[in-house]
């Protein structure tokens, strides 16, 4: 049987504590990297002013925030 002290036992359990502090940490912020990814269906490009912008309430016809003209998805 393997024997260690009691000072090794604590190291041992904080050490294993924090590695899954430390897993769960990276999986959730992968998983939040991939929430803020943006899908092209979302980009707006105003074909007045040129202005480029996101709109994600809008499909087919959204306005442009700076001049106010209503742009058509293509
Ligand atoms: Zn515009």
């Amino acid at each position: 049987m393997i024997s260690i002290d009691f000072s090794q036992a604590i190291a041992l359990y904080i050490f294993i504590f924090i590695d899954a502090i430390l897993i769960f940490w990276i999986f959730s912020r992968k998983q939040k990297d991939k929430d803020l990814t943006l899908d092209a269906k979302f980009i707006w490009f105003c074909s007045v002013c040129t202005y480029t912008y996101i709109n994600t309430r809008e499909e087919a016809i959204s306005t442009c925030p700076r001049c106010g003209n209503y742009n058509k998805k293509n």
